[in-house]
């Protein structure tokens, strides 16, 4: 078996620090169960607010949304840009809950900044390093994305180049990876929560919507995370999932995510409290 010997890693590496906890406006991700959810993409203020809403109800921690979509096709919806984050702002405004948003662009990174509570760096930018060193000076925590190629050494190098910016507050999520098989969409790698946790001081959170691209397994791979360890779940909830522009096939609706959220609660608190005896 190849030894990990992780020999380029200082700052991210376990052993020079303790557990990261990133707090947001009150919130915290490294400790407990913290659950982000809400639509692929703002579509409008309506959409937005109403899943915000929602969400809320349901007990979620914080807000996702796109403003900036990567998307495969350069034909498919793009986002709505800066009128999106003004509606980020406004759902901000009204649940009170904070807002995680992608960013694609190292230009738009200052601005973009300026709306967002936790700036996400997507798979596909994983090693896009001009725009990791731009958010390592952002003065935001970051979301950074398993690459969908990577392994988990290449993961923790792009951690590195944000740390080596000067920005402890990184939240790495593992959002599934590409392999032979094709009934999901990507293969969540649920031991890469306990293997972070190993390795790395920085919180380790799953997203259960990418990884598997199926309604029917999201709720399942969602609680064996919590039982693996997760920091946090960032899950994709839209108010009528088949009007959705992006992820229609795959997005839960409120109710489904309030039934979640009870048995995501029930089984971290199970886990916390020592309940389930590791010997
Ligand atoms: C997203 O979370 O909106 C997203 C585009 O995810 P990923 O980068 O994991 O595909
Ligand atoms: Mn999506």
């Amino acid at each position: 078996m190849r030894m990990y010997t992780m020999k380029n890693l200082k700052l991210v590496l376990k052993e020079n620090r303790e557990q990261t906890v990133v707090n947001v406006a009150g919130i915290d991700i490294g400790t407990g169960l913290t659950v982000i959810a809400g639509p692929c993409s703002v579509e409008s203020e309506e959409q937005t607010i109403e899943t915000a809403m929602a969400v809320k109800a349901a007990g979620a921690d914080m807000l996702r949304g796109g403003a900036f979509k990567p998307r495969t096709s350069p034909y498919s919806f793009q986002g709505l840009g800066i009128n999106g984050l003004k509606i980020l702002k406004k759902a901000r405004k009204e649940t009170g809950l904070p807002v995680v948003t992608e960013v694609i662009d190292p230009r738009d990174v200052s601005w973009v900044a300026e709306f967002a509570g936790i700036l996400q760096i997507g798979t596909r930018n994983m090693q896009n390093f001009s725009l990791l060193k731009r958010v390592g000076r952002s003065g935001r925590p970051i979301l950074l994305k398993r690459g969908m190629y990577s392994t988990l050494e290449e993961w923790l190098n792009c951690a590195e180049y944000i740390l080596s910016e000067g920005n402890p507050d990184i939240i790495l999520c593992e959002r599934g990876i590409r392999t032979f098989e094709t009934y999901t969409r990507n293969t969540l790698d649920l031991s890469a929560v306990p293997a972070l946790k190993e390795l790395t001081h920085l919180p380790v959170i799953i997203d259960p919507t990418h990884s598997t691209g199926r309604l029917s397994l999201i709720a399942p791979m969602s609680l064996a995370a919590v039982a693996a360890g997760t920091h946090g779940i960032l899950i994709e909830v839209h108010r009528r999932p088949q009007d959705a522009l992006c992820d229609a096939d795959q997005a839960l609706t409120p109710d489904m995510f309030k039934g979640l959220m009870t048995k995501l609660r029930s089984l971290s608190k199970f886990m916390q409290k020592g309940q389930y005896n590791e010997s």
